[in-house]
């Protein structure tokens, strides 16, 4: 049998010249060989991340740069909005829970994203807000967060925006620097292409100013001395090195094809996804759905067969339901490497598994709804 293939929100697909590398010889972290491809991998993160920020590489998932965010950039008993509105931005309330600080929490049901002037009428009731923390694509539902409108709330009133960009970096457009987005937290196994294990924090000025200023005790996440030890292209600690060398050709691919091409791909890539879906008869489950995943509403109680069936039968590994939502819809991935091509794979999939189980007699039609949306495009 091939092996199977992912289309899951993360990890995603791994491209073999990126796989190549990590079967080389393994060399030392502390030389000038490698200190060079670390500074090249963090030279190219600004350039996904539009900025002029330094992005701090870190050994550990994307949960770990979350965690030093909250570490680094608040202090105990801090005032702090959090959007909740699914799995992962619940993850930032969690964060702030266990550090102590004075939540307020904006909540949007899960599917939908939370409307800004919630934000700006939360800072208007609450005074001392010191942060924002925001997830930019909400990848247990779909959603995309209007992320620049949010920071532009929060630095009229004085306050710093952190933002999960784990799946949205390389799959939108994310403007560090032009929309002041003070931490932007990226992780190695979305849109980057890598196998897991590393994440990314970028530091505006005001967020390095702020942590110089007093924050939680911290060491392994201390940022202050992870920014220190970059300026010398090295890291506090060994870092998983092979998965940075793995992670500077994925960057060098994403250059090579060029940002916009790269956002322009995911973009075609989610529109047809999402046309041949709704063909087939499957609800979009977001009200504003995101470039990294379609999160689709198939009949009551069929979910899991079907991501089962689709893995089973086609070797295609599909997300599914977390949370409120497990066993009531289906994720889809577009996130990372994907061409054209590998939606027709995906969908095809999907495609078959609805006639094999009965959920559909007609087949052809995703197919069709693809053929159509990326003709039009
Ligand atoms: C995957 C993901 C994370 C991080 O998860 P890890 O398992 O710690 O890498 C955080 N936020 C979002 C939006 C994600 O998709």
């Amino acid at each position: 049998m091939p092996p199977e293939k992912l289309f899951t929100p993360g990890p995603t697909a791994v491209p073999w010249q990126v796989l190549e590398t990590m079967s080389r010889p393994l060399i030392h972290h502390r030389t000038k060989e490698f200190r060079e491809i670390h500074r090249e991998a963090a030279e190219n993160l600004k350039y996904v991340y539009r900025t002029s920020d330094p992005v701090v590489i870190l050994t550990a998932s994307g949960s770990g740069a979350m965690e030093a965010a909250v570490a680094n950039l608040t202090r105990v008993g801090e005032k702090a909005i959090v959007i909740e509105v699914g799995k992962f931005s619940e993850r930032w309330r969690e964060l702030g829970e266990a550090y102590g600080l004075d939540l307020v929490v904006l909540k949007a049901e899960w599917g939908d994203p939370i409307d800004p002037d919630q934000v700006a009428k939360a800072f208007d009731e609450n005074s001392g807000v010191g942060i924002v923390f925001v997830t930019h694509c909400e990848t247990s539902t779909g959603v995309l967060q209007d992320v620049k409108t949010i920071a532009r709330i929060a630095h009229e009133k004085g306050a710093l925006i952190a933002v999960d960009g784990i799946t949205s970096l390389c799959a939108q457009n994310v403007q560090t620097d032009d929309w002041g987005l003070d931490a932007v937290i990226g992780g190695s196994q979305k849109g980057f292409m890598t196998p897991p294990g590393l994440s990314f924090i970028s530091l505006s000025e005001n967020a390095r100013e702020r942590m110089e200023a007093g924050r939680h005790p911290v060491y392994y996440f201390d940022l202050i001395k992870a920014v220190k030890a970059l300026e010398k292209n090295d890291t506090p600690y060994t870092p998983a090195h092979t998965v940075i060398i793995a992670l500077n050709e994925a960057l060098r691919m994403i250059k090579e094809e060029g940002l916009e091409n790269v956002i322009r791909r995911h973009t075609r890539n989610a529109k047809a996804t999402r046309a041949a879906v709704k063909a087939l008869g499957l609800k979009l489950f977001s009200a504003m759905p995101c470039n990294a995943t379609t999160a689709a509403v198939p009949p009551d109680g069929t979910a899991d067969k079907i991501r089962n069936h689709m893995v089973e039968r086609y070797g295609v590994r599909i997300a599914g339901g977390q949370g409120p939502v497990k066993g009531k819809i289906i994720r889809l991935g577009h996130l990372g490497y994907y061409h054209e091509t590998d939606m027709y794979t995906m969908i095809s999939a999907l495609e078959g598994t609805l006639v094999d189980l009965g959920l559909s007699d007609t087949p052809g039609q995703g197919i069709e709804a693809l053929l159509r949306s990326f003709a039009e495009d």
